[in-house]
Order: C-alpha cells, then structure tokens, then sequence
C-alpha cells in the first residue's frame, strides 16, 4: 500500500541464540507488542516486518526467527544471507545460554557478512531472583567482541524497542 511505497530501506536482522532464551516473544513485543504465555517453539523460518523511522529514513525491518535449529550448526547459511543486523539472546537465569553466545558469534563470523551490526541480548531481566549472569560479566564480553548489548525482557516489554533501535540506527550508519 501507500507506506510501502515510501521505503528507504529495507534491513535484514536474524535472532539467534539458544533454544527457549525468549527469541521469538523479544521477536512479537517488538512487532507486534505481543507477549504469549504458552507459546510454542516455532515451526518453519518465520520472519516478521516492522517499518520505522530512523534519522528521517522510512526503514522496514525484517525480522528473522530460526525455526527451532537452535542446535549448534544446525542454522543454515540461507538463514545468515543478507542479513545486516543480529539480535543473539541469552537467558540471565541460564548460565549455559550465556556459555554458548561465543558459538553463536563464531557462527556469525563465518556465515554472515563481516559488516553484520550484532547486539547481545541478556532476556528475562525480569526474573530479577533468578539472576545468574551478572550484568558487568557480559558488558565486558560484549566490549572485547565488539558487540553492542541489552537487557531486556520480552515479558514487561523493557528496553525491547530501545535494543532493535539501537540495532537499526547502527545498521543505517554502516549501508
Ligand atoms: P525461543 O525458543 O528462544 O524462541 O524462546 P520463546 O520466545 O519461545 O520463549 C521461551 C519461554 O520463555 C516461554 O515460556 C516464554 O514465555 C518465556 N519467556 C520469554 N521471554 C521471557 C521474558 O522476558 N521473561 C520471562 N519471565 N519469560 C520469558
Ligand atoms: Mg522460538
């Protein structure tokens, strides 16, 4: 229709991580402000669309899922092709999910372009005494690998717009 007309650009982001981080409700807050209790683990490669504005650009960002592949190497390369951003989620209550975001990184370094825009994503900030990795532990992984990074919690909503915003704005610096 009329607004599809106006678009500047059109950036792909993958979400990654592992399996029941919270993917795919960061994924439906920031679409669709949707958060859905008993949600099942996605079947089929999905993605999602949501156009914004950033410095004054009509941006339409597609928003990719993995389809339940979250096992290591199990994500193919036509997922990763084209993709300019990446969204890669851990879960701050489950040290293993944090333990393998190296992978993850390693995963996008060989399959994705060099130029990708990557925000680590610690979800589930609202499971506050449940905690188990510490905020500091992962700012400071995040500076070494050159990653941009959030908290968020798809749950309340917290800093899910703030962290894709983030993500697009750095992306609209470097096409
Ligand atoms: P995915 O496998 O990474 O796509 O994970 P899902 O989005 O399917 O979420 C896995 C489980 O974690 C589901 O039971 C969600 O309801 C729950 N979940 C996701 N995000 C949050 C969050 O921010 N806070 C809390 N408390 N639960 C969450
Ligand atoms: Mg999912």
């Amino acid at each position: 229709e009329r607004v599809e007309e106006k678009i500047d650009y059109v950036f792909k982001v993958v979400v990654i991580g592992d399996s029941a981080v919270g993917k795919t409700q960061i994924l439906s807050r920031f679409a669709k402000n949707e958060f859905c209790f008993d949600s099942k683990s996605t079947i089929g490669v999905e993605f999602q669309t949501k156009t914004v504005t950033i410095n004054g650009k009509l941006i339409k960002a597609q928003i990719w899922d993995t389809a339940g592949q979250e096992r290591y190497r199990a994500v193919t390369s036509a997922y990763y092709r084209g993709a300019l951003g990446a969204m890669l989620v851990y879960d701050i209550t489950k040290r293993q999910t944090f333990d393998h975001v190296a992978r993850w990184v390693e995963e996008l370094r060989s399959h994705a372009d060099t130029s990708i825009v990557i925000m680590l994503i610690g979800n589930k900030g609202d499971l506050v005494d449940q905690r188990v990795v510490h905020t500091e532990y992962a700012v400071e992984f995040a500076e070494d690998q050159g990653l941009f990074f959030s908290e968020t919690s798809a749950f309340t909503g917290e800093n899910v717009n703030s962290a894709f915003f983030k993500l697009l704005e750095e992306i609209n610096k470097v096409v």
